[in-house]
């Protein structure tokens, strides 16, 4: 496999690729070595994660160079990316233990009603490129200290990456047999899809995740799908300062060059506030500084999207085109006089592409925000909280955010609604979802 730099088009690296047959065999030798992992102390499984941890971090200006080459995102983007891998690790040392120990829940007469929780088994995670430690994190931290042993395909757009957290999670002290690596592109994932694993969880795209749940359905094991969004933010006509407002828009629309499931990708707008707002957003937008596109096919899928938006009577304020360049560059856009017949405005763009919509009031945001097949996350900015909540609590999202976007806490559940997702990663429900609970009823 050829990885290339997206800054350049260059070749980086050749990697070995995984073959349905070595895929196979490695899933017989986790097979075998997962009864013996599960049965550790979750001590000693803690011991190594917190190992793997401090690794990262001694290593993360070598991880964020890999990245930063293989998939685009500037240096520092990289970095903060690598420091927030090892907070949401904290989280899951800290709490795994309080939630997955065996829980002694009522008595009832001479009966002790008990509850414990099992490790699925051997489980695949099918990863994406955009945030590739945190995505990965997610699933493979409370999987593993649960007892589960991995079956890890990083996408083929991080794949030094992906790598790279294997080498150090064996190095950690996790088994080779525990923690396994798969490298290669979808026809590595499909292989997974067929063979017999304990449960499936995915990040990345709407169409991909349909597919595998469809196709894995059958087996009826739990499938965890972390999918797109085409996440809206409406501004109302009460904020306490609105250049501050526009300075934290712009910063939730091209993070990651707009490449974030979560990156604001619709943005609403009071009327009463439209014109003040737009004095300050599009400066912060022009002077933002973004890095390349990861998948250079994508590059012309923004353009048509753009185009789509400017031949039913879109505007564009700034840029709206490729950056000419060997790399994959494309200018912040900024889209006006656009509306729900664009795909710009109800397709996932995944880019620095960003529509803005001038609305009446909070009814019409609102109808407006629900106006998708995405429910990933919602936005609302207004000093009046109460009033922020009523509106942010009428749309039909998992993450609500109040006078902030584009954030990811461990302790919440991150939970997208519609076709952004199925089950659960972070906060104490992403812990049990690697787990299968037992009913214990003791008498004597
Ligand atoms: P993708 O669907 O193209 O690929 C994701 C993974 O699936 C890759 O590893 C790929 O090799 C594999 N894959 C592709 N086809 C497959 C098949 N037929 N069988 C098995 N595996 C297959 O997505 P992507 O481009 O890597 O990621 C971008 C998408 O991910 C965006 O839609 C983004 O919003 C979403 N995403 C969601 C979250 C979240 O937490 N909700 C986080 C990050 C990214």
């Amino acid at each position: 496999m050829k990885i290339l730099n997206p800054a350049t088009n260059k070749l980086i690296k050749e990697v070995g690729e995984d073959t349905k047959s070595s895929v196979t065999e490695k899933f017989e030798m986790a097979k075998a070595a997962h009864k013996s992992w599960a049965a550790q102390t979750m001590e000693s499984r803690l011991f190594v994660i917190t190992k793997f941890s401090e690794l990262l971090a001694k290593n993360s200006e070598i991880l964020a160079n890999d990245l930063t080459s293989e998939m685009g995102k500037p240096l520092q983007e990289s970095l903060n990316e690598i420091n927030g891998a090892q907070k949401r690790i904290t989280f899951f040392i800290e709490n795994s233990k309080k939630w997955l120990s065996e829980n002694h829940v009522h008595t009832d007469g001479n009966t002790k009603e008990v509850l414990s929780f099992d490790p699925l088994g051997v489980i695949a995670n099918i990863s994406a490129w955009n945030y590739p430690f945190l995505v990965g994190v997610n699933v493979f931290i409370p999987a593993l200290i649960a007892g589960n042993a991995v079956l890890y395909k990083p996408s083929e757009f991080a794949t030094l990456t992906g790598l790279n957290i294997a080498k150090l999670m064996h190095e950690a002290g996790v088994p080779t047999n525990i923690f396994v690596p798969l490298i290669g592109d979808s026809r590595i994932g499909e292989v997974l899809l067929d063979l017999p694993l304990d449960g499936y969880f995915f990040t990345g795209s709407f169409k991909t995740g349909k597919y595998i749940a469809e196709k894995v359905a059958h087996k009826l094991v739990p499938v965890g799908l972390e999918l797109g969004g085409k996440d809206p933010l409406y501004v109302t006509d009460d904020v306490n300062d609105i250049k501050q407002v526009a300075g934290a828009v712009a910063e939730g629309c091209l993070y990651n060059n707009g490449q974030s499931c979560c990156a604001v990708e619709r943005v609403y707008v009071n009327e009463k506030v439209y014109d003040e707002f737009m004095t300050y957003f599009l400066p912060e937008i022009k002077n933002f500084s973004t890095g390349a596109i990861t998948r250079p096919t994508h590059l012309d899928f923004l353009d048509s999207q753009i185009q789509d938006a400017v031949s039913k009577g879109a505007k564009v304020l700034i840029g709206g085109k490729k950056i000419k360049s060997d790399g994959n560059y494309f200018e912040p856009t900024v889209l006006v006089d656009v509306n729900h017949n664009m795909k710009v405005m109800t397709e996932e763009t995944f880019g620095p592409v960003i529509g803005v919509m001038k609305v009446k009031n909070d009814e019409e945001a609102i109808k407006l925000m629900n106006d998708c097949e995405y429910g990933l996350t919602a936005s609302v900015y207004s000093k009046n909280i109460d009033r922020a909540k009523k509106i942010a609590g009428q749309v039909d999202a998992g993450t609500a955010y109040i006078n902030c976007c584009d954030r990811v806490s461990p302790y919440l559940p991150w939970a997208g609604r519609k076709n952004s997702g199925l089950g659960t990663t972070l906060s104490y429900l992403g812990i049990l979802a690697f787990t299968k609970p037992r009913a214990w009823h003791i008498r004597g």
